[in-house]
């Protein structure tokens, strides 16, 4: 798996952490983990091959996460670049995902679901195991944090795996969830303080690192507090393992 970084940020305008999306190239296609309003426009700056993307996941219903799905498919919807596409653009995300389209859709008359190419909508449920494409298999995870967000665990046929939790609580399940993963991509929204239950600080974060026992963590969704502290250093006091500090631009071997 490669993954490519294009927002390790959050809702809060920062100049240079755009909000969360992640590029990841896997078992032969391309996913999308969750799909933010600037996401549109990283993935050409990046270079990244855009018009040919398989699928999209979105973890659940915030707009730094999924406000870029309708942007995304106005421009696929028109772009010389997915004119002659073909092949279908699967959507996957919790219940709720297609409705919410839907409404997004109808309240400016888009049309997004003609598409040049099969457009499709697949809501899955916590528990619930499922194939992206080919060789690349998912199952998802109640996460506290919304009434619908979702983790996702993936496991690429050749034997790589990368969890992402998306926006969560802390809670411990969700290290079992992760449990020996090759990448655990964690959110870690505030350094100490804590202002709301539905994220984690750095020492939940590390908690959930130490149960889990993954490969490497990178933390993302990370907030403007975060700004002139030094993530690894201080995550190195609290775990052993490797944790990298998720950086828009960064591309990573999983
Ligand atoms: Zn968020
Ligand atoms: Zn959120």
């Amino acid at each position: 798996m490669r993954l490519t970084v294009l927002g390790s940020g959050t809702s809060v305008p920062h100049p240079r952490r755009s909000s969360s999306a992640h590029w990841l190239e896997a078992g032969g296609g391309t996913l999308l983990l969750d799909i933010s309003a600037p996401a549109v426009h990283r993935m050409a700056e990046e270079g990244l091959d855009w018009p040919s993307l398989d699928a999209v996941w979105v973890s659940h219903f915030h707009l730094d996460h999924v406000g870029g799905l309708a942007p995304f498919l106005f421009g696929t919807k028109y772009a010389p670049q997915t004119r002659g596409r073909r092949k279908p653009l699967n959507v996957y995300g919790p219940r709720g995902t297609g409705e919410l389209l839907k409404k997004f859709d109808e309240a400016g008359g888009y049309k997004l679901f003609e598409q040049p190419f099969p457009l499709n909508v697949r809501e899955v449920a916590a528990g619930e195991g499922f194939e992206i494409f080919g060789g690349l298999k998912a199952s998802a995870f109640k996460t506290p944090h919304t009434g619908e967000s979702l983790a996702i665990r993936l496991e690429e046929a050749g034997g790589a795996s990368l969890v992402y939790t998306s926006d969560t609580g802390f809670a411990e399940p969700l290290a079992e969830f992760a449990r020996g993963a090759g990448l655990f991509l964690l959110e870690c929204s505030f350094f100490r303080t804590k202002p709301v239950e539905t994220h984690v600080v750095l020492e939940e974060a590390m908690r959930l690192a130490r149960l889990a026992a993954p490969r490497r963590v990178m933390l993302a969704h990370l907030y403007p507090e975060w700004d002139g502290v030094d993530i690894r250093e201080e995550a190195a006091k609290l775990w052993g393992g490797e944790v990298i500090e998720a950086r828009d631009g960064l591309r990573l071997e999983v």
